[in-house]
């Protein structure tokens, strides 16, 4: 399994993408989150190697601007460019508002004539541009077994754990601190946990835990300037870090 912190910023990031993961093994290719402008963040943090076209699924975790907001464009390049429809994997609480997240931008389209007229308009409607899979607490997306649980967030959020061949990887998503979902995610061999201020989990909590859960903690979705004097408790992920697991 390998797993790339494609962008490990907050909503308000200055120097770095909002926090987004691409998880892979053999040939799937799974993206968690897509905050805008997502073709670029994958050409960044993969150094070319990963475009939108190479994606088999993606997994939003929640509808906040900072971890779904290039949906659209992942989306439209899907129809305009590879001539398919958004394979998107998400809680049933989060599908639910997904088209009317994007509707007013979605919902028409203009066709022009030979000279570059207006034509005539089109409407289009969530199943013309999504492919929705409800998460369920525990299926398989490609070779994936991934099992998800609700967080303690604003609106619906789902954690992650992903289990490969012979790997496992757990991503708490956005959560305030929640010892039972620590439990849950401590089963990975690496956990890449949020923090931040506010509802967000307090890195006071996590420096806290146990030596040996802390050592395969990776933190993600931390403020500007968190790593600036940071104490190393727990290893901090930058934009474009891989970790490597040996299955792949
Ligand atoms: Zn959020």
């Amino acid at each position: 399994m390998k797993i790339t912190a494609l962008g490990t910023g907050d909503a308000f990031s200055a120097d770095r993408y909002s926090s987004c993961l691409l998880v892979e093994e053999g040939d799937t290719r799974l993206l968690i989150d897509c905050p805008h402008p997502i073709r670029k963040i994958l050409k960044e943090s993969t150094k070319g190697r990963v475009d939108v076209g190479d994606i088999d699924a993606l997994i939003l975790t929640h509808l906040h601007a900072d971890h779904a907001s290039g949906v659209e464009g992942f989306a439209w390049f899907c129809r305009f460019a590879l001539h398919k429809k958004a394979r998107i994997c998400a809680h049933p609480g989060v599908l639910e508002h997904l088209w009317g997240q994007v509707q007013g931008s979605m919902s028409e389209l203009l066709h022009v004539d030979d000279d570059n007229k207006p034509h005539h308009r089109s409407r289009l409607e969530a199943d013309d541009v999504f492919d929705t899979v409800p998460l369920t607490s525990s299926m398989k997306i490609g070779v994936f077994d991934v099992e998800s649980r609700l967080t303690i967030h604003h609106i619906p959020t789902t954690a992650l754990f992903f289990r490969g061949q012979r790997d496992t990887f757990g991503y708490s998503a956005d959560t305030a601190f929640d010892p039972e979902l620590i439990a849950w995610l401590a089963r990975g061999d690496v956990v890449a946990h949020e923090t931040n201020f506010g509802a967000h989990t307090p890195y006071a909590k996590l420096r806290d835990l146990p030596a040996e859960l802390r050592k395969k903690m990776r933190l993600i979705h931390w403020p500007d300037g968190f790593d600036i004097d940071h104490d190393g408790a727990i290893a901090v992920l930058h934009d474009g870090d891989t970790i490597e697991l040996q299955a792949t």
